[in-house]
């Protein structure tokens, strides 16, 4: 049910691109529960999805590999509120806050939020370090067309700086969400 003139995800919702990883335990059961959770928050819509990415685990090496994928959505929800939502789908599965960036079953970082920059401890978007990973850069590329609002980021020259030293494979098709397309005027 959307309000007339409104999206399908309410009045005024906007565009973001969230980044899913896990690499502990069934990753890929983790990343499909964090779409559904997403798509079922209020006011918010799965409008695409990347194929899933097996990565090289980078800040800290001593680590399984992960899998990750990119989402784009369109949400009603402030940043801060769609952050302590992420917050709470990790820790409904599983997430422990042990070793920064150590082993997760998920993790849910908000990469870009249309129309919104900000720089605090809490949130900062640009997510501070989306631009030098290849786990994110390449899966993000796949859903780039949706990217209405967004800065505008040379994402092909970015994500192929990003793999010459950084490994990652697709692992799995996206599943009936959309991926390309919809490039706007
Ligand atoms: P990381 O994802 O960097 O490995 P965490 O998931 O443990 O680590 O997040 C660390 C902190 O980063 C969180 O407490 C969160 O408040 C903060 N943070 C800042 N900006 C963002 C963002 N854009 N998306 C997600 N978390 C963010
Ligand atoms: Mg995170």
């Amino acid at each position: 049910m959307s309000p007339a003139g409104g999206g399908a995800a309410g009045q005024g919702a906007r565009r973001v691109f969230v980044s899913l990883g896990s690499n502990v335990g069934d990753r890929a059961g983790y990343l499909r529960a964090a779409r559904e959770a997403l798509a079922a928050l209020p006011a918010t819509l799965v409008l695409a999805a990347s194929r899933v990415y097996e990565t090289a685990p980078q800040e800290l090496a001593d680590q399984p590999s992960f899998l990750n994928q990119v989402l784009c959505l369109e949400t009603g929800l402030e940043p801060r509120d769609l952050l302590r939502q992420c917050q709470r789908i990790e820790a409904d599965h599983g997430r422990r806050r042990e070793v920064r960036f150590g082993p997760r079953t998920l993790d849910i970082d908000i990469l870009l939020y249309e129309g919104v920059e900000c720089d605090g401890r809490e949130l900062t978007l640009p997510h501070p370090r989306m631009m030098k990973r290849a786990f994110v850069l390449v899966p993000l590329q796949e859903v780039w067309g949706w990217r209405r609002g967004m800065p505008a980021l040379d994402l092909a020259a970015l994500a192929e700086a990003a793999r010459r030293t950084q490994a990652v494979r697709v692992v799995e098709e996206a599943d009936g969400v959309a991926q390309g397309a919809e490039d706007e005027p």
